[in-house]
C-alpha cells in the first residue's frame, strides 16, 4: 500500500546555539554534547530505509527542526539525502523542508538547499526591536545581526523562504512593525507559532504567553493587517487564516492538524532514534520506539499511538454547543489537557478564540 506522510526529524535533538527566552526545551549546544544528542550515520540508514518502506512509492516528507537542525553539519544532511537517493527503489517520491534560525546559515548550505530542493522556514520573533529582546544568544547577547546575513544569504542565492513567527506578549506589542519587516524581507508564507499558556516544563510560559483577550487581540490585528493587504494584491500567505476563510466560505480544506478536531501521526525522531507521535508530546509515556529497532508499521499499531490518536477524539462538552466549532474543532490538545492525553478540558485560549473567529466571520463575508 502507498502511504502519503511526513518524519519530523530533529538531528541534534533540542541543542540550539541561540536562548530564546520563551523557549522551554532548547539545551544549549556545547561540542561534548553532540555525541549523545546528534543522530548517527546509522540512524540516518535506518530511519530512511524504514520510512521509504513504510511510504512504499507514496509521497514522503522530510522535515527538519531542532532544537537548531544546522548544528548537526552539512555533512549529516549530504549524508541524508546520498541514503535516500541510494535506498529509493520503490518509486517514492520524496521532498525535504528545514526550519532553522538562520544564525548559523553559510553559502555551502544555500547550494545544498538549491541542489535538493528544501523548502527553507526561518524562525524569527519579528523586527529588530523584538528579536533582540527575544533571541539571544547563550552570552546574552542580541542575535538580529545575524539573522540578517542568514536572510541576505537565502536572498542573494534566490532561496524563497518562509517565516515561522513566534506569537507571545512581546510579538504583540510589536505586530505591525514585525509583519512590515516579514513584508520586506520577502518571506512568502507565515506560521505562526503559539508560545504555551499551559507550559508547565516552563516557567518563563506566564511570563511571555499570551492571555485569552491577547490571543484574540493579536489575530485580529494581523487580520486587519492581512485582509487590507490582500485588497491590494499581496501575495503573503498566513495559512492558518488561508484555511478559516476558505472555510467560512464554504470550501472544504485541510486544516493545520489543531483544526481539525483530532490528531493524526505526526512521526518525529529525536536525535537518539526515539520516535514520537507529535513533535509537542516527546516524552516517555508517548515513546514509539527506536528507529533502530522497531519499523513504522508495528509502531503505527502499537498501543501508545492509538491512545494517542482515539483520545483526541474526546472534546470539552461545551465545544459541542459552540456556534464557531466548524471552524475551531477545539484546537490542539497541547492547549488543553496536555497530560490528560484528551481534549476534554477547555481550550486556554476559548475565550479569545471564540471572539476571533467570530470576528473573522463578519470580515471575510
Ligand atoms: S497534539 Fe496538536 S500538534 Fe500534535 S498532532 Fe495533535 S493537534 Fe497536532
Ligand atoms: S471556541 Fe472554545 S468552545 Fe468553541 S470549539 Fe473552540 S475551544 Fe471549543
Amino acid at each position: 500500500m502507498k502511504r502519503d506522510y511526513v518524519v519530523k526529524v530533529k538531528p541534534v535533538t533540542d541543542l540550539c546555539n541561540l536562548k530564546c527566552k520563551d523557549c522551554s526545551r532548547c539545551i544549549t549546544y556545547e561540542a561534548d554534547l553532540a555525541k549523545k544528542y546528534v543522530m548517527s550515520s546509522e540512524m540516518v540508514d535506518e530511519l530512511v530505509v524504514k520510512s521509504l518502506a513504510y511510504c512504499n512509492g507514496g509521497n514522503l516528507r522530510f522535515e527538519f527542526e531542532g532544537g537548531e537542525p544546522l548544528l548537526a553539519s552539512l555533512t549529516y544532511f549530504k549524508y541524508f539525502v546520498g541514503c535516500v537517493e541510494e535506498n529509493n527503489l520503490n518509486g517514492t517520491k520524496v521532498s525535504y523542508q528545514i526550519v532553522t534560525n538562520a544564525t548559523v546559515l553559510t553559502q555551502e548550505h544555500c547550494q545544498f538547499f538549491k541542489d535538493y530542493n528544501f523548502e527553507v522556514g526561518v524562525n524569527s520573533d519579528g523586527s529588530k526591536q523584538v528579536h533582540n529582546i527575544m533571541c539571544r544568544d547563550r552570552f546574552g547577547r542580541p542575535t538580529f545581526g545575524l539573522l540578517q546575513k542568514g536572510i541576505k544569504l537565502l536572498m542573494q542565492n534566490g532561496i524563497e523562504f518562509f517565516a515561522v513567527c513566534k506569537v507571545n506578549k512581546t510579538t504583540l506589542k510589536f505586530l505591525k512593525k514585525s509583519y512590515e519587516f516579514y513584508k520586506k524581507i520577502g518571506a512568502t508564507r507565515l506560521d505562526l507559532r503559539l508560545s504555551l499558556m499551559n507550559d508547565w516544563d516552563n516557567p518563563q510560559s506566564e511570563k511571555y504567553a499570551l492571555n485569552a483577550q491577547e490571543y484574540f487581540d493579536f489575530h485580529r490585528q494581523l487580520l486587519d493587517l492581512y485582509l487590507d493587504d490582500k485588497k491590494r494584491g499581496s501575495k503573503i500567505s498566513i495559512k492558518y487564516f488561508d484555511d478559516l476563510i476558505a472555510r467560512v466560505k464554504g470550501e472544504k480544506v485541510k486544516c493545520a492538524c489543531g483544526g481539525e478536531g483530532y490528531c493524526e501521526c505526526q512521526w518525529t525522531v529525536d536525535g537518539d532514534g526515539s520516535m514520537y507521535p507529535c513533535s509537542f508530546y516527546m516524552d516517555k509515556d508517548r515513546l514509539l520506539g527506536n528507529v533502530m529497532d522497531v519499523d513504522l508499521e508495528k509502531m503505527y499499531a502499537n498501543e501508545v499511538m492509538q491512545k494517542f490518536v482515539s483520545a483526541s477524539y474526546k472534546h470539552h462538552g461545551d465545544c459541542f454547543d459552540c456556534s464557531v466549532f466548524d471552524l475551531c474543532k477545539g484546537g490542539c490538545r497541547r492547549f488543553c489537557d496536555r497530560d490528560g492525553d484528551s481534549r476534554l478540558e477547555k481550550n486556554v485560549y476559548c475565550d479569545g478564540i471564540k471572539k476571533f473567529l467570530e470576528y473573522l466571520q463578519t470580515a471575510v463575508l
